[in-house]
């Protein structure tokens, strides 16, 4: 399926009017598919797994900011270390330990979001709001260089009940509120990325400031 470049276009208008930023996941998508959107002016594309974020990024202009939007295990932190924009779902402090010293290796500062569950499904990463104030206080002592906390990520329920979905970026807001004047001392604290394309209208509402569009943009995959 050809990208939808009217659904984009109009997208486009309606994020940046809020200064929303958006990253367009392609996933399971060709890297055609990624050029096209490039070609349209788009930058920040995002990525679930790390062997076909290597190959993609490999074959793709390098001005491309690459998003790492899955779950990372620690011993693929290297293959993706020299060049990830940004990394949405860290859920361990083991996980920020290596990021670090993967940073450091690269001699870049690599910028990640914590993970928050908020989702009623048992299956999803991510951390609850105690072991979230756990990892930022623990954080804050270890002086680590070469990674960043900037933000927060969280991933809804997929469920019809459009109330329910608002509850929780609501939720995940309230928490991204509480951190934001702490954070302030080690790094800036500013990305609050929710809302996919099925829930982004809500999640915008709901306060988040960069959203992760896949199949509205490529199709369903
Ligand atoms: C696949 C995925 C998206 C995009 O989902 P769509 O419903 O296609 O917009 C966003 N975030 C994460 C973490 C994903 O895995």
């Amino acid at each position: 399926m050809p990208v939808n470049k009217a659904a984009y276009q109009q997208l486009i208008i309606d994020l940046q009017s809020k200064n929303v930023t958006l990253v367009a996941v392609s996933k399971a998508k060709q890297v055609q598919d990624i050029k096209a959107l490039y070609d349209l002016g788009h930058r920040n594309f995002g990525e679930n797994y790390v062997q076909e974020l290597v190959e993609k990024a490999g074959q793709l202009p390098k001005d491309i900011h690459w998003h790492f939007i899955g779950h990372l295990q620690s011993n693929k932190v290297k293959s993706i270390a020299y060049f990830v924009q940004l990394i949405h779902g860290v859920d361990s402090l083991k996980l920020l330990k290596e990021i670090n010293k993967q940073g450091q290796k690269n001699n870049r500062i690599i910028n990640c979001l914590l993970q928050v569950h908020i989702a009623e499904e048992e299956t999803k990463f991510g951390l609850d709001e105690k072991e979230v104030n756990l990892i930022m206080n623990e954080f804050a002592n270890l002086g680590m260089e070469n990674v960043k906390i900037i933000g927060l990520m969280g991933i809804a329920s997929f469920i019809e009940d459009m109330n329910k979905v608002r509850m929780e970026f609501r939720y995940l807001r309230t928490i991204f509120n509480k951190l934001a004047p702490l954070a302030i001392a080690h790094s800036p604290f500013t990305i609050l990325s929710m809302g996919m394309s099925a829930d982004y209208k809500i999640a915008i509402e709901e306060g988040s400031n960069m959203v992760r569009i896949g199949s509205l943009i490529f199709g369903e995959r």
